[in-house]
């Protein structure tokens, strides 16, 4: 195909979609089967709220579908990664290495705990977290010292990695959790975008130690707002679980408390939704996943962009397809969000990068050339499952 490049974008996702998607919306929650047997279940016997047996069945299913030991269902994904940081012993003070190509809440959770996040730089390939940078970064800037890997500039203690799934492409995460374990970090997982994506068989969230995932309204499983606490480690999900539900000593009548917890837990009515969606998750990834396919016929032939694809290993959930342009180019990434926009496609850009927003200007970090060009290439496309009907 010839002519300008957001004309070739266009004609490409005409042909991959159906006309009848339009206005398409980049990722629509959908509500079929269960969801609404459960939700008027919680009304009807009154359990709407911080009690319920859809809260433990979520945590079952979530457990038995990932294959991690243990799931504790929590009020949002950022909540999930605040509990996370706590329990990962990130404290005030501490340093945590954070992808500078992420959503604000991987960095907020970070902070919320008094701790810094330390930006460090992605790979082109799946957009995550380069290891192989990263492994060159520390040893110029940090040293171990008694077990503890420390920042030489600031002198604070550098106590975890936080890695993300960007759009539910598995980052490099054995080689990261190699690095982690060579350098002191504990690995936390954000899988807020990678519930159903795999590496190598296994589920993202069970390579660290702890992780999150997130139902928000935009995901592929959604509880309206809702999150999820992932560990193998008995003890901590018990902790995990203590400490979002406001620490009670448990007691029939009494009110005790042993430490300052938090009110996290994940009400009952949300839990019901988010049972009822679970159910229907193995048919989203497949809609998905005939969604994903489409776009990369139609772009097969464009010239100056490419899809996003799986690489060797990766099992992908498609919660959000990437179209990546060959060169970083603002302005004529600019220009395919105005047309795609304009004709009724729902595409936008990447987050901006954490290191660009004020709060998180003077942070300490890496050179982030790459994330910085991929800023500029990539755009999302509309991704919702519906779009396979
Ligand atoms: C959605 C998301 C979260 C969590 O968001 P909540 O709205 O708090 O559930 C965290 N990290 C990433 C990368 C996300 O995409």
């Amino acid at each position: 195909m010839t002519g300008a490049l957001e004309d070739r974008v266009l004609a490409a996702v005409r042909a991959a979609l159906p006309d009848a998607a339009l206005p398409a919306p980049l990722h629509a929650p959908e509500f079929r089967g269960r969801d609404r047997d459960y939700v008027l279940d919680c009304i009807d016997t009154g359990w709407v709220s911080s009690v319920g047996s859809y809260v433990d069945r979520i945590e079952r299913d979530l457990a038995a579908f990932t294959g991690i030991g243990h799931a504790v269902a929590v009020s949002n994904g950022t909540a999930a990664l605040e509990v996370c940081f706590r329990l990962a012993g990130v404290e005030a003070g501490d340093e945590v290495l954070v992808p500078t190509l992420t959503f604000i809440a991987t960095a907020n959770a970070v902070t919320y705990r008094g701790a810094i996040p330390h930006f460090v730089d992605s790979e082109e390939t799946t957009l995550g977290v380069d290891p192989i940078r990263l492994e060159a970064y520390l040893e110029r800037i940090a040293r171990l010292e008694d077990g503890v890997c420390r920042n030489c500039a600031t002198g604070r203690p550098i106590r975890a990695l936080v890695v993300m799934h960007v759009f539910g492409h598995p980052c490099d995460v054995e080689a990261l959790a190699a690095l982690a374990a060579r350098w002191k970090l504990v690995l936390v997982e954000d899988a807020a975008e990678a519930l159903g994506s795999r590496w190598r068989g296994r589920h993202m969230g069970g390579f660290g130690r702890l992780s999150a995932l997130s139902f928000n309204g935009n995901k592929i499983v959604t509880t309206g707002g809702g999150g999820a606490v992932l560990t193998d480690d008995p003890a901590l999900a018990k902790r995990a679980k203590h400490l979002t539900t406001t620490a009670k000593v448990p007691h029939r009548w009494a009110f005790d408390h042993d430490e300052t917890g938090w009110n996290y837990r994940m009400p009952n009515l949300n839990a019901a939704l988010g049972c009822a969606q679970l159910e229907r998750l193995p048919d989203m990834l497949a809609r998905k996943a005939v969604v994903a396919e489409r776009y990369v016929r139609a772009f097969a032939g464009v010239e100056g962009v490419r899809m996003m694809t799986p690489r060797e290993g990766a099992s992908v959930n498609h919660w959000l397809n990437g179209l990546i342009l060959d060169r970083p180019d603002r302005a004529a990434r600019d220009r395919l969000l105005e047309t795609l926009n304009d004709a009724g496609y729902q595409a936008r850009p990447l987050w901006t990068l954490m290191h660009r927003l004020p709060m998180y200007a003077d942070c300490p970090r890496d050179d982030l050339a790459v994330a910085g060009g991929l800023e500029d290439r990539v755009i999302n496309l509309p991704s919702s499952a519906a779009l396979a009907d």
